[in-house]
């Protein structure tokens, strides 16, 4: 069965259970500071599990775009290692939200496993929760009956709270799991050891395939449990684990997801998969890690130097490294690979399709830039290892390498072993270490459990109407970090305050209370679909009603921000093409920036073009039309802009003004003339294929002019009140520039008489050329000078001493010839005449300078200096 098959399958089969079929949530997450990257099935469902908002169907079944490379689950030392882990990978899922519970979700996976697909009953098994007295949690005895209809006994495993108890985070929803497991070994293998006993000893023809989670606990912050009011399903299956099942493949690499990809890199590189074991590993890596950063870069997430993109960067440099390193291939090439995976998957995931050029172009740019990386690195590295006395390499030095340049630990130590040294792998660790202390320091928090006000309270968000309101607080808790001290989180049963979101910041303003208490809300988020307000200290009267203000002048202004960039984003598809995708936004009150696909600067008349076509759409008075909701699917239909972070939801909100209509949550201006103006500040790259502008509108705008316009007048007044100042400078630019050249030349003249006049004032001592004598010139004067004397003479000494500023200087030169013959030294002479000036100096054996802070002695430093000759 072809891959494409299979994910339709199981679609198609939770479909006629009722679910309804969703498409992959992005990736890379936005908006969420637990998360960076979906790294499960469920993540994009977690404000259902939280209970924060419903769903509109409580069955839900999709395929996931997963990446497993940072924090709770990290599979990236794996990949490439194992045949069965992936970076990204695609997680099948179906879900009940207070609906079915652990008897369907079993019998489901069982039907969708043995009937839909005929995978043979024999060569699976499950396992069930064992319990765990520590946290009082009872063996999972319900799942055990169910599974116990439909499996023989022997064939159900008990697990432990590592593989069968499953939790969100330190806190939240959780719950006891089965997994199905595959026996793929030949029946040689399987006549020798017993499956069994190989379930979740990481062999790689006896692997978990399908996590079926029962959600039926709350883990509280204190770490006790209490059982969750309505309980639910999260499953998820492994989709190219299940490929490699059907396709009757030893390994995920070789089943039609990959070999596509694998096939491409062998006529590539011209190495061929399957022959030896490194080269394999690298293949596999390289199949592996293009498909997750390729899958990044067209959720908009760009390699970076922070965050998610850092992540993204480190992926594609481990895939560039293994390529470098074990195919031997020195020039970029991973991003040849991005054709072949989008012909393949550009079918189930379209954005591969319409971003391809731009994947392409970030991937070729960020791998010859490592490359140039990996190049240095080599320079630096034989540097160390020339200094290194014995035969072990400095931890210190090699973390320097690895910290500062970049420069992969791995590939230090390989390189070194080729050479016979060895790392200090120990020093390299501890540095590690203290690195890893230093972050974790930085970023400690600590989050109190919710104090409720009032239960199971409703929130709701009336900020697209009104900047003020009496809220009542419904919960409150305390969260400590390193970097803000203690900060108290505040959620209102109805608030004003718009949340940080969309690329726009989250409002600021305050709470009064009937005392006439204010407490300042300074800042505004979103966890889990609820709204956070963060407040320095909490109110005295924490249970009375609050007037809740919002900063009104910050919020207009960063509202004429926001609707300038949905002009702006027009205005670029108007003025540039089609081509031109949002990469990013943020919306201050002061400023707005906008990132986007383009492949080339922008010159000065595009520039024009979009800032007049954003302000005729202002002086166009456009109001704004705001529909709240609206299907998704209608919304996208009617034209209207959906942006990357943006998943599957019941109704959007769309924003148009005039032809301009975006998907969009942010607040706006209710007419375009309240931005007044629109101006662009820069305009720049900032990566391969991606622009970004900086612009203001309304009152910076106003501030902008009022500082140029004052500026001109100072530049005026200058300029003695010239009428047209622009003539008046660029008239004295010409004659400044005449004088210039009036000077060089003059100067040249003079050099020239001064060597002159030096040839004829030279002795000839002992068969050398010699003059010692003070000159007035400044060091680069006098340094031309020698050179310019030595290059007519092979037997040439020279000692010239200036003053400059109250300091004295030397230069002495000496012809090579000399330098060889007689053991002369000009490094060593300056050293030495350099205490007569109170100083010190030193160069090279031909030419040496030195300073010094007392002109006085200049004349015994020539006298001196014939010393040397004598
Ligand atoms: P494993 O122990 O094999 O790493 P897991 O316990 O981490 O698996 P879950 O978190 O339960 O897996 O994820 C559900 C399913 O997703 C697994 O049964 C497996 O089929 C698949 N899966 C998990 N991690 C990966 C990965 N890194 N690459 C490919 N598939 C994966
Ligand atoms: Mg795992």
């Amino acid at each position: 069965m072809k891959s494409q098959d299979i994910r339709q399958k199981f679609l198609d089969f939770f479909e006629s259970k009722k679910h309804s079929i969703v498409p992959s949530a992005p990736m890379v997450v936005k908006n969420d500071p637990t998360l960076m990257f979906v790294n499960s099935g469920m993540a994009p469902f977690k404000e259902y599990f939280l209970g924060n908002a419903q769903p509109k169907n409580n069955r839900i079944a999709d395929t996931q775009k997963c990446l497993r490379v940072s924090g709770k689950h990290n599979d990236l030392e794996e990949v490439g290692y194992d045949t069965y882990h992936h970076t990204l990978f695609e997680m099948l899922g179906n879900w009940s939200f207070g609906d079915y519970f652990k008897k369907e979700a079993i019998a489901w996976a069982w039907e969708l496993l043995t009937e839909v697909y005929g995978v043979n009953k024999d060569i699976l098994y499950v396992t069930v929760f064992e319990g765990n007295d520590e946290d009082g949690i009872p063996m999972d005895q319900e799942a055990y009956n169910f599974w116990k209809e439909i499996i023989p006994e022997d064939r159900i495993l008990m697990g432990n709270k590592k593989d069968n108890f499953w939790e969100m985070g330190e806190q939240g929803p959780c719950g006891p799991c089965s997994e199905i497991h595959v026996d793929i070994r030949t029946d040689e293998e399987k006549a020798k050891v017993e499956g069994k006993s190989l379930v979740n000893m990481d062999h790689p023809q006896v692997v978990e395939i399908w996590n079926l989670v029962f959600m039926q606990y709350n883990r509280k912050a204190n770490g006790s449990l209490e059982n969750l009011p309505a309980k639910h399903i999260d499953t998820g299956m492994g989709f190219e684990r299940l490929c490699m099942v059907l396709q009757d493949v030893k390994s995920n690499y070789d089943t039609d997801v990959f070999t596509p990809i694998i096939r491409e890199i062998e006529t590539i590189t011209d190495k061929n998969y399957g022959k030896n074991n490194e080269v394999d590993i690298a293949i596999r890596v390289i199949s592996d890690h293009v498909r997750a950063v390729a899958f990044s870069i067209a959720d908009g997430q760009l390699p970076s130097n922070t965050g998610a993109g850092y992540v993204i960067r480190r992926i594609l440099r481990r895939a560039v490294r293994y390529g470098f390193t074990f195919l031997n291939k020195k020039e970029p090439f991973i991003y040849r690979l991005v054709d072949v995976l989008s012909k393949k998957m550009g079918k189930a995931f379209p954005e591969l399709k319409s971003q391809k050029q731009l994947i392409e172009n970030v991937i070729k740019e960020e791998e010859a830039s490592f490359l140039r990386t990996l190049d240095q690195g080599l320079v630096l590295l034989n540097g160390i290892v020339e200094q290194t006395k014995g035969d072990t390499v400095s931890g210190e030095k090699a973390f320097e390498l690895y910290d500062t340049y970049g420069f992969p630990i791995d590939l230090t130590a390989l390189i070194l072993s080729e050479k016979g040294l060895k790392l200090d792998e120990e020093g390299f660790n501890a540095e590690l270490q203290k690195q890893k202390n230093r972050s974790r320091a930085a970023s400690e928090m600590s989050t109190d459990d919710w104090t409720i006000l009032v239960d199971d309270a409703e929130q709701e968000f009336i900020g697209y109407d009104a900047l003020e309101a009496n809220v009542k607080i419904t919960r409150y808790r305390k969260v400590t970090s390193k970097k803000d001290g203690d900060m108290y989180q505040l959620v209102f049963n109805l608030t004003p305050f718009y949340a940080e979101g969309g690329g726009q910041v989250g409002d600021k303003g305050y709470l009064k209370d009937t005392h006439g208490d204010v407490v300042y809300i300074l800042d505004t988020k979103k966890e889990n679909n609820v709204i956070i307000h963060f407040a320095k200290n909490l109110p005295d009267h924490l249970t009375e009603t609050f007037k809740a203000v919002v900063d009104a002048k910050q919020r207009q202004r960063t509202e004429a921000n926001h609707t300038a960039t949905h002009l702006l984003h027009q205005a670029l598809r108007e003025v540039l093409g089609d081509h031109v995708e949002q990469k990013g936004s943020a919306v201050h009150s002061k400023y707005l920036r906008f990132d986007f696909s383009h492949f080339s600067k922008l010159t000065t008349e595009q520039l024009r073009d979009v800032e007049n076509f954003v302000n005729a759409r202002i002086d166009g008075k456009l109001p704004l039309e705001e529909n709240r909701n609206v299907p998704m699917e209608q919304a996208i239909a009617n034209g209207a802009m959906a942006l990357f972070g943006e998943k599957y939801g019941d109704t959007v909100r769309t924003i148009r003004f005039g032809q301009s209509m975006e998907l969009c949550g942010g607040t706006h201006v209710k007419n375009t003339a309240d931005i007044w103006h629109f101006k662009i500040r820069s305009e720049s790259a900032i990566a391969s294929g991606i622009r970004r502008i900086e612009a203001i509108t309304s009152d910076a705008v106003k501030d902008f002019y009022f500082d140029t316009n004052r500026a001109y007048f100072e530049i005026r007044d200058l300029l003695n009140n010239a009428k047209d100042p622009v003539k008046a400078v660029a008239d004295l630019k010409d004659e400044n520039n005449e004088l210039k050249k009036q000077i060089e030349t003059l100067l040249k003249d003079k050099a020239k008489n001064i060597k002159g006049d030096l040839k004829n004032e030279m002795t000839e001592i002992n068969g050398i050329q010699f003059l010692a004598k003070q000159l007035d010139l400044d060091a680069s004067g006098m340094k031309d000078l020698c050179f310019e004397l030595g290059s007519e003479y092979n037997n040439l000494f020279l000692l010239f001493a200036a003053e400059n500023d109250g300091k004295a200087l030397l230069s002495c030169y000496i012809s090579k010839e000399l330098v060889a013959e007689k053991n002369l030294n000009a490094g060593q002479v300056v050293r030495e005449l350099g205490k007569y000036i109170q100083g010190g100096g030193g160069g090279q054996p031909f030419f040496a300078t030195a300073g010094g802070k007392n002109p006085d002695g200049i004349k015994e430093a020539l006298e001196k200096s014939e010393n040397y000759i004598e």
